[in-house]
């Protein structure tokens, strides 16, 4: 029941090799970190499985379709970047319901969406407003709700709380756990914070120079040496 595999790819900028041979996967429901530190190449692989870059060599596939040539709006992943990279001049509403609007989707059925995404994220009260009268964590939890708005079956959040300061991340740790369980969507997560990755993950996959230097559950890499 696999619905990311990536099996041996890599990613060559010129003489850097950023990405050397990953290969990882991720069971249905299942919550997989990339921990490592800055430059190990943890972003570049997110990147690959959302399809904004190409690997050099190696299979991606998601729930068992060879992926790796197709564009991102194929892949049926949804993607919350590090700056949330909100539509600024869009309501929050309008913010979730872009995907949905790009496929043409009713507008009845777009609202009652929208609707779901709010209430999943606890912000019905914000619908009408611009991202610039958000806090962090508000903005963070709409970049959340316009993500799944499209019910990916992965979902990427590269660095989710680099914004927030430390309390608020936190708390922010046990929220995004709760929302990804209660639509049980496969998630991959980017993080060089050790704590987080014990914290939120049900598996840990540690980087190291562009390559994969372990994996397991938070116990297991916790108790290594
Ligand atoms: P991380 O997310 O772990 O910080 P990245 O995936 O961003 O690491 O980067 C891995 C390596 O690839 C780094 O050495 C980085 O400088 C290099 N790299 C990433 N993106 C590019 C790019 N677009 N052009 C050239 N080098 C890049
Ligand atoms: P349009 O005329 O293109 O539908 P709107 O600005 O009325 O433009 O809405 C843009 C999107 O935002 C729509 O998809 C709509 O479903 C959603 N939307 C707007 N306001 C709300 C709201 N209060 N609650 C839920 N969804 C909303």
């Amino acid at each position: 029941d696999l619905v990311v595999q990536l099996q041996s790819v890599s990613r060559h900028y010129g003489e850097t090799v950023a990405v050397a041979n990953v290969s990882l996967d991720a069971r249905r429901g299942e919550l997989v970190c990339l921990l490592g530190p800055s430059g190990c190449g943890k972003t570049t692989t997110l990147r690959m499985v959302a399809g904004f870059v190409e690997p050099t060599s190696g299979t991606i596939s998601i729930n068992s379709i060879n992926m790796t040539h197709q564009p991102p709006y194929r892949r049926d992943t949804g993607m919350v970047f590090q700056s949330y990279a909100l539509f600024p001049h869009m309501t929050v509403a309008e913010n979730i319901a872009f995907g949905l609007e790009n496929l043409k989707w009713p507008r009845a059925e777009r609202e009652s969406r929208v609707k779901e995404m709010l209430k999943l994220v606890e912000l019905s009260h914000l619908a009408q407003r611009v991202p610039s009268q958000l806090s962090g964590g508000q903005q963070q939890r709409i970049a959340l709700a316009r993500a799944l708005a499209m019910r990916p079956a992965v979902l990427l959040l590269d660095e989710p709380f680099s914004n927030l300061d430390a309390q608020l991340r936190v708390r922010m740790r046990e929220e995004l756990r709760e929302v990804i369980r209660g639509v049980n969507v496969t998630t991959l997560f980017v993080t060089h914070d050790q704590e987080e990755a014990l914290t939120m993950s049900d598996r840990i996959v540690v980087m190291n120079s562009g390559q994969v230097e372990q994996v397991g559950t938070p116990g297991e890499i916790y108790e290594a040496p």
